[in-house]
């Protein structure tokens, strides 16, 4: 055993034309981090998207990050000049979070590490990746560097070659970490590394960021369905879950120790058999009486929603639930995977509105923009959601390298989407047609708003 190293963590920038913080962590970092902690690594992170540093406010050009209920609102942004491969489409491009010149002082306030990890989310959101590794580099030219997260994994080739980065990682981190910084740094830790099992991870260190409004939590990773349009078993290729009792036993501590009110879930299938999963959890908060706010911005299966399951997420303080119905036709369904059987979305409305909930509180996804899809698909699923009085949101495709649909997504779009991920974006309709292009697109936000 050595000294102990010191590891730099960077969430870096968003590039895009949108971004809003919808309960948006990096969870895949904060929970290495809380593992190389207990380690004994010395740590210190460099949160790009931080809204609450006040300096912010006073700096001309930006705009401000106004918050909204439930920990949610908007990011700092500053306009920036578009990459030469979007310079065809007429909308204005951002940088979303502190300025570089923050980015800078952090670096230049931070001891010299012994290894800088980067972590990554979209795939287009790469140049924000890009520009933190650069600066990195200009500050500790020889302190080796790790990037991972979702970009480093479904798009592995394009992060060797463009990222800046020494080493990629691609899938779950936790043990090809450990081994790296091992190598990387020459420490032994305290602890042996070995095979890290969910339920003896350390809980996220989200005490290492600037200001908790929120947590979110993942009380399971992956999804048995196989949706052809998600990356979810690209991620996690298996499906695991934690005792639920140790996750009421992470949530009665943020909740304590930094009077954390409101947890976003990140799961995939959170409701998948209730009765061992979900319930036991939501009666041990309950038990505990844990005044907690739960949000589900990935969606929930309807299949899932019975209505045991609907009085339990009622009772425990679900605010907002989102459904992951994707479409209102029974034949794309099918495509789809079949994850929503016939009259389930109806069923499933009746007992959240049974068991408490008011229709205009539940909002449904609809997919928008899949390969061949015709806008009146959408227009129709849409009229299935307001019929039952719910709210529908567009959840526009994006093409994810690796997925079953992948294919046909390249076969159709019009952008390189093999080449250059910026393409990926969903809000460009990546597999737009003369039948479905960005007019369409509006009129069916318009018709979700009547
Ligand atoms: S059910 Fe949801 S998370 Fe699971 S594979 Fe389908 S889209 Fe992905």
């Amino acid at each position: 055993m050595g000294n102990k190293p010191n590891i730099l963590l960077i969430n870096p920038w968003i590039y895009d034309f949108a971004a809003h913080d919808l309960w948006s962590k990096p969870l895949g970092l904060l929970i290495l981090a809380g593992l190389l902690r207990a380690q004994g690594y010395n740590l210190k992170l460099l949160d790009c998207l931080d809204v609450h540093d006040s300096r912010l406010q006073a700096i001309p050009g930006i705009k401000p990050a106004t918050r909204r209920g439930f920990g949610t609102g908007k990011f700092y942004r500053t306009q920036v000049p578009k990459p030469s491969s979007l310079q065809q489409f007429d909308r204005k491009y951002y940088r979303f979070g502190i300025t570089s010149e923050m980015f800078q002082e952090r670096l230049l306030e931070a001891v010299k590490p012994d290894a800088v990890l980067v972590t990554s989310t979209m795939t287009y959101w790469y140049p924000g990746v890009q520009e933190s590794i650069r600066l990195v580099k200009e500050h500790f030219s020889d302190v080796p560097l790790v990037l991972g997260g979702i970009y480093a994994t479904l798009c592995r080739e394009h992060a060797v070659r463009n990222s800046g980065a020494d080493h990629i990682i691609s899938g779950p981190g936790e043990n090809q970490i450990l081994k790296l910084l091992e190598e990387l740094t020459r420490y032994s830790p305290e602890k042996p590394s070995h095979d890290v099992e969910l339920d003896t991870l350390p809980w996220p260190a989200f005490d290492l960021l600037p200001q908790l409004d929120y947590i979110c939590t993942l009380t399971s990773r992956g999804c048995p369905h196989r949706c052809p349009y998600c990356a979810s078993d690209l991620l996690f290729p298996k499906f695991i879950r934690r005792d639920p009792i140790g996750v009421a036993d992470e949530l009665e501590y943020w909740h304590k120790k930094y009077s954390i009110v409101n947890v976003a879930f990140y799961d995939d299938a959170l409701l998948l058999d209730a009765s061992k999963h979900i319930l036991p959890l939501l009666a041990e908060v309950r038990r505990r009486d844990l005044p907690v706010y739960f949000h589900t911005p990935n969606g929930l299966h309807i299949s899932g929603l019975s209505a045991e399951v609907c009085e339990a997420l009622f009772l425990a303080g679900f605010k907002t639930v989102r459904l992951g119905l994707e479409t209102g036709d029974d034949q794309r369904q099918q495509q789809l995977g079949a994850k929503v059987k016939p009259g389930a979305f109806s069923s499933a409305m009746d007992n959240l509105i049974w068991a408490g909930f008011q229709p205009e509180e539940i909002g449904v996804y609809l997919l928008c923009g899949l390969p061949g899809q015709d806008p009146n698909e959408v227009a129709h699923s849409i009229r299935m959601v307001r019929d039952h009085g719910a709210r529908p949101y567009l959840a526009e495709y994006s093409p994810i390298p690796g997925t079953p649909m992948w294919s046909e997504a390249l076969s159709c779009s019009p952008f390189d989407l093999v080449n250059e991920p910026l393409y990926h974006n969903n809000s460009l309709l990546p597999c737009q047609s003369e039948h479905f292009g960005l007019k369409e697109l509006q009129e069916l936000k318009q018709l979700c708003r009547f």
